[in-house]
């Protein structure tokens, strides 16, 4: 099982890895959005960590605090969706932490972003990369993986789906507003996922 302290260091490894692919999140945001996707994430997981410097008592602790926190200080579409992710993940995890039910928190917060952005899969957006991995990672398990057995392959579909969402006509948020201009680009939210994802991988191998 993953400990409080290995969740913790992912939620780092997902900030160092976002301030590393800020420029790029950003450029992909300046093709299809307003350019402000890389320096949202940035912002939001500094304050993240800046309340880390408190550890948490529990996973579940952990993850609502991640998940306000982003809440609070993203003003972009990006700040409640990914902070619904985290504090959807929270309550699956007071249970415990091994693979299958970090699979069970990582299904609650894709199933919370799709239930409060009405995103559907193929609208080009973070749920692209989002429910591949969680259906990659419940195969994994049912595979008879471990934790790290599963992540790995959690990361490599997000990371396709990441891929995937290039051709795609945005149907959600302010891509949707270029219509078919917005084919031939990838989803800055689905490549922040797939940082998410290969963060996770990372840390738990
Ligand atoms: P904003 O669009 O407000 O500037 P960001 O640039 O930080 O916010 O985030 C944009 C990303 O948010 C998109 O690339 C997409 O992945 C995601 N997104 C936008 N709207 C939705 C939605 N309704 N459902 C899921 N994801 C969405
Ligand atoms: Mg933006
Ligand atoms: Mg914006």
């Amino acid at each position: 099982a993953a400990s409080t302290d290995d969740l913790v260091a992912w939620i780092r490894a997902f900030r160092d890895a976002v301030q590393q692919h800020r420029d790029e999140l950003t450029a992909l945001d300046s093709a299809i959005g307003d350019a402000d996707h890389g320096s949202n994430m940035a912002r939001g997981l500094d304050a993240v960590v800046a309340k880390l410097e408190a550890p948490p008592a529990s996973a579940a602790d952990l993850f609502k605090t991640v998940g306000m926190t982003l809440v609070s200080s993203v003003g972009g579409a990006s700040g409640p969706l990914y902070g619904t992710f985290f504090l959807r993940m929270g309550p699956a995890l007071a249970e415990g932490t091994d693979a299958a039910s970090l699979g069970a928190a990582l299904r609650a917060g894709a199933e919370g972003v799709v239930a409060r952005g009405k995103a559907e899969p193929g609208d080009k957006t973070m749920v692209d990369a989002q429910l591949p991995a969680v259906t990659a990672w419940d195969d994994a398990v049912a595979a008879g993986a471990d934790a790290a057995g599963a992540a790995a392959a959690a990361a490599e579909a997000a990371a396709h789906g990441r891929d995937a969402t290039e051709p795609l006509v945005a149907r959600k948020g302010r891509a949707s507003y270029l219509g078919e201009r917005s084919a031939g680009h990838v989803d800055p939210g689905a490549a922040s996922t797939a940082l998410l994802f290969q963060t996770l991988s990372d840390t738990l191998a």
